[in-house]
Parts: structure tokens; C-alpha cells; sequence
């Protein structure tokens, strides 16, 4: 699981994602609200931890933006404002939880873990396209509300791929996703899931399509 740090203070940004690391989660560091907007419309990450005070702007302006895209992507704002005004902000704002600076590594990770066990909230429990649906509760997919019976692997791909509808998930997160970053996975392994996910689909009749773009990685839409 990748996750998008968007912190301007390099040495706190440094320990975090090598805290993160050390709990299995590999991450990338950004320290601008521009460069995080344009990243989270295009790339899949499966949690966003926000500072609040950014050089070119307020995070809680960035959260607002992504929320507007409707991005259910779970959100842990750091930020050094303790008040209680900021705190129900920050929430309103879409945040889904908030740790005041400055706080343990161990309680960063036990609210993401807390985030990451309980996502879609914000959208719901339900994922859909056209007549496929997947239940996050459950982990369930059903095709014309009839549930469907699908190998862990292949729900594991149809989950990472539904969460990101609109987006491209690359082969590395499917990969992550799947395996953690520490497995060793054969070279075509990833296509093998993707490809019989795709066959599952279709053989059952749902209208979507996984396509493969080339050289970045796979994107789940309705069938046109
Ligand atoms: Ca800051």
C-alpha cells in the first residue's frame, strides 16, 4: 500500500515515511498543495497524510478540492493548530481524522491503520459502475445485484481498481496491493490476476472494462 505524505518540513516528512516504512507502508513525500492536487487526480494512493501550513497554501484548501472530485481517498491531517475551531475545520473540510503536533509515530500509525480498515465511508459502502457493484463492508461484488463468487485475488483487484474509478492504478500499486512490497512476484504474475479478473467479469455480463494502457498500468470503466 502506497501513501502520499504532503508535508513541507522535510525532516518531520523524512521520519515519517521511514516510520511508515518500518509499519510496511511505502510512501512518497510532497511539500507543495499544487504538486499534491495534480498528483492525487492522476495516481491511486490509499492514504493521504496532510500537513495544514504548505508554502503555497492551506492543505484544508487541497482538501476541499479533492473531496469536490469526490476522491474517497482517507485523509489524517497533521497540522500544529490545536484549537478547537481548526479541529472541527479541518473535519468539515473533509479530513478524516486529525493528530495535533507534535504526536507519537506508534498513534500516526494506529489512526491510518484505524482509516485504512474502515474506507469508502465517504462515498458510502458501495462502489459502482455500471451493473457492478462491490460492497466494502463485505468485500462483496455483485453484478445485476446478484453477489458473485470470486477468488481473494481477484476481489483484491476488482477492490483496488473500483477504488480508484476514474484513475489508473499502475501494476506496482496492483503488485503492493496484492503481494506488499517485500514479496517476490513474477514478472507477469500482475497481467495473469488482471487478465482473469477481466474474464470473470465479462463471462458474468457486467458492462465495465479493464483496460490496459500501456507502460502505466490499468483503469476500470464502463463498457463503452
Ligand atoms: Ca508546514
Amino acid at each position: 500500500m502506497r501513501l502520499l505524505i504532503v508535508e513541507d518540513n522535510e525532516e518531520l516528512a523524512g521520519l515519517l515515511a521511514k516510520g511508515l516504512k518500518a509499519a510496511g507502508y511505502e510512501s512518497d513525500i510532497l511539500s507543495t498543495v499544487a504538486e499534491a492536487d495534480s498528483v492525487l487526480d492522476t495516481t491511486f494512493y490509499a492514504a493521504l497524510i496532510l500537513d495544514l501550513g504548505l508554502p503555497d497554501g492551506d492543505g484544508l484548501a487541497l482538501l476541499r478540492e479533492v473531496r469536490s472530485r469526490n476522491n474517497p481517498i482517507p485523509v489524517l491531517v497533521l497540522t500544529a493548530r490545536g484549537g478547537l475551531n481548526d479541529r472541527v475545520q479541518g473535519l468539515r473540510s473533509g479530513a478524516d481524522d486529525y493528530l495535533v503536533k507534535p504526536f507519537a509515530l506508534e498513534e500516526l500509525v494506529a489512526r491510518l491503520e484505524a482509516q485504512l480498515r474502515r474506507p469508502g465511508q465517504l462515498l458510502g459502502n458501495s462502489l459502482r459502475i455500471a451493473n457492478l457493484e462491490f460492497d466494502t463492508r463485505n468485500r462483496q461484488a455483485s453484478i445485476d445485484d446478484q453477489p458473485q463468487a470470486l477468488s481473494a485475488r481477484e476481489i483484491a483487484v476488482l477492490e483496488l481498481l473500483m477504488r480508484s474509478k476514474g484513475r489508473v492504478v499502475s501494476k506496482k500499486q496492483v503488485e503492493d496491493h496484492l503481494f506488499g512490497h517485500s514479496g517476490e512476484v513474477g514478472s507477469n504474475a500482475i497481467e495473469v490476476y488482471v487478465h482473469r479478473l477481466r474474464k470473470q467479469l465479462s463471462e458474468r455480463g457486467a458492462r465495465v472494462q479493464v483496460h490496459t494502457i500501456r507502460g502505466v498500468g490499468y483503469l476500470i470503466a464502463e463498457q463503452t
